[in-house]
């Protein structure tokens, strides 16, 4: 999803008048942000704005690594012992294998939602609903 680089924002709030679903605000200090929950990527935003500060998702795949490396280094800190770190260094490869499946299982059912989406999703959604496991086979 598009997100706003604060430090080209000048605040001129197009990209507010422009989102047709009031997904982006100011914050306290004066920059727009968007929520990414409301989101439709619809794209306005970053053709209106005359900064280029709505910038594209993958320009944000290292910073989120880094904020997920961050997070493992700093509850690995809780560890002294050698074993104990290496338990928990599996436990959390455990973790973001579980995030790699979820995220599989969910662009499989993107990639197969042809024709009436909505209605496949909502299949899709029943199947894994009450913690039924995923079947594996299908991706
Ligand atoms: S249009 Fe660009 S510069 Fe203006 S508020 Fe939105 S992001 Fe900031
Ligand atoms: S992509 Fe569209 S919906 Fe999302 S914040 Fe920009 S204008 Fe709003």
């Amino acid at each position: 999803m598009p997100w706003i680089k604060q430090e080209m924002c000048t605040g001129c709030r197009l990209c507010i008048k422009e989102c047709p679903v009031d997904a982006i605000a100011m914050n306290g200090s004066g920059f727009a942000t968007i929520d990414e929950h409301e989101c439709i990527r619809c794209g306005r935003c970053h053709d209106v704005c005359p900064q280029d500060a709505v910038r594209h998702d993958s320009e944000r795949i290292g910073q989120e690594i880094a904020e997920n490396l961050r997070w493992v280094r700093r509850l690995l800190g809780h560890f002294r012992e050698p074993e104990e770190q290496a338990a928990f260094m599996e436990r959390m490869a455990r973790f973001f294998k579980k995030q790699e499946k979820v995220s599989a299982r969910t662009l499989t059912v993107i990639a197969e939602a042809k024709g009436d989406p909505g209605k496949f999703i909502d299949a899709a959604i029943e199947e894994c609903s009450d913690n039924h496991a995923p079947d594996s086979s299908k991706g």
